[in-house]
């Protein structure tokens, strides 16, 4: 009967979503046990979720840069363009409406009025530190994108440090600087640079032709490989996720900032990630697809679960995409835009930053002029795309946020303590927009898909 068959289809996402839910309950049953846990104690926990979480990150690289490289070389030339160029303004406004929101938002709740506990920054400190400019952030975030080295990017990513020695103060042209600027790479991997990488090789190998027949093979049957594999790892989702919401709530030290003084903070931030999610995403969506989006998002339970289990939209990228394949969409277009989305879309930390940056502000009480209002949706908007899809990224290219309007980077500190629990759900919008752009995008490029495949059909029924 229908109830049986309902079961039995999302067997696995109602047992992940038990998973969350179990982990919770089991989390704060440990807390209330009233034994004082130990860091070894959560590790052991941990560990059964870490190791599923391992497995799901051994598929990123291979799986991102064989997806993006078949699906581009399988299309026609002038149709990835078409699609690329769908999802990049899908991925720009969206992303451009959530930072929106999130300014709306804070500037009308005001979570920061009105707390006396924190003065005007010292402005001698900002100095002494090793801060990092906008500029610098920005400048990183196009170094990444042509990386020197393909197999150092898969490893690590490049970012500026700005050293502190007085005693080798050195003056260019009059500038005494008492910093010197340095580069580093840092461990965890420059998915920007790859993804560059996969798209530039996938054009090339579609404009080769019948030469690079062999490697496409290659990336095509790697990619599915890949997505094989992943449907294997799917099936420890339920405890995998049940063991990291253990762990993760067994670590928190208090919950007293969630309902204490970050609380409206906290809540700005859902509330925006709410609308965002179940407003703007859906009246896009209805306006692109002609559809009701109840339907798809009832679909991607397990993604959203996933997304919230892990923190990371990389991790879940492919449950995502196995996601989508599910949903019967053209794996052509689903391989190609949703590795890009995975690492570039984040509605949900774009949201935030702009939120956090200004909530930090009005504690503050530094003045937000229009101008210093445009200079934060500007970088928040790039943060979010220079954000890896990682637990907490956020918070490290908020730095960048911060310096438009004057804040020292130490200044994250203040919203840290809610912030593991903001990251998951920052992360699930992030995945579920980026599985609804894949719909929206198939949908808009479905009667270029047509038209070319009447034009293939066309030119192999002419007569020679
Ligand atoms: N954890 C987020 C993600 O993976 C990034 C962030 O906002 O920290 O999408």
């Amino acid at each position: 009967n229908k109830c049986t068959s309902f079961l039995r289809e999302n067997l696995l996402t109602i047992l992940t979503v038990i998973g969350v839910l179990s982990g919770t309950l089991l989390g704060w049953g440990l807390r209330a046990s009233g034994i004082e846990w130990s860091r070894r104690d959560v590790m052991y926990f941990q560990y059964p979720g870490e190791l599923f979480l391992r497995m799901l990150k051994c598929l990123i690289v291979p799986l991102l840069v064989s997806s993006i490289v078949s699906a581009i070389g399988s299309l026609d030339l002038s149709l990835s363009g078409k699609v690329g160029l769908r999802a990049i303004i899908y991925y720009m406004t969206t992303t451009i409406c959530a930072v929106m929101l999130g300014i709306a938002l804070v500037t009308t709740i005001k979570p920061g009025r009105g707390s006396d506990a924190y003065s005007q920054p010292n402005v001698t400190k900002k100095l002494v530190t090793k801060d990092t400019l906008t500029s610098d952030t920005l400048l990183d975030l196009i170094r990444n994108l042509f990386p020197e080295n393909i197999a150092q990017a898969t490893i690590a990513s490049y970012r500026t440090r700005l050293a502190y020695d007085q005693n080798d103060t050195k003056a260019i042209k009059g500038h005494l600087e008492t910093y010197k600027i340095e580069g580093d790479y840092q461990s965890g991997s420059n998915v920007l640079g790859l993804v560059c990488f996969s798209i530039v090789l996938g054009i090339t190998l579609g404009k080769m032709g019948e030469q690079s027949r062999p490697l496409q093979n290659f990336f095509h049957a790697l990619s599915e490989a890949m997505m094989i594999i992943t449907g294997w790892v799917i099936w420890l989702s339920p405890l995998g996720v049940f063991f990291l919401v253990t762990a993760k709530i067994m670590e928190i030290e208090s919950f007293a900032e969630l309902v204490g003084r970050l609380g409206l903070y906290f809540m700005t931030v859902l509330l925006g990630l709410f609308l965002h999610g179940f407003g703007t995403l859906s009246i896009l969506f209805i306006l692109a697809t002609k559809k009701l989006p109840c339907r798809y998002i009832a679909k991607m339970g397990q993604v959203m679960a996933t997304a919230f289990g892990t923190a990371s939209s990389s991790a879940t990228m492919p449950i995502t995409i196995g996601c989508c394949d599910d949903m019967g969409l053209d794996p052509r277009i689903t391989r190609f835009v949703i590795p890009i989305g995975a690492t570039i879309n984040m509605d949900g930390t774009a949201l935030y930053e702009a939120v956090a940056a200004i909530f930090i502000a009005q504690l503050r009480k530094v003045d937000m002029s229009f101008g210093k209002i445009v200079a934060v949706s500007v970088t928040a908007t790039a943060a979010s795309i220079g954000a890896a899809g990682i637990p907490q990224a956020g918070l490290v290219t908020m730095v960048m946020v911060l310096d438009t309007v004057n804040l020292p980077a130490e200044d994250v500190s203040i919203i840290l303590a809610v912030d593991w629990l903001l990251d998951r759900f920052r992360t699930t919008i992030n995945v579920v927009c980026d599985a609804l752009g894949a719909i929206i995008v198939t949908s808009l490029s479905q009667g270029d898909i047509d038209k070319t495949r009447a034009l293939q059909n066309d030119r192999e029924l002419a007569p020679a």
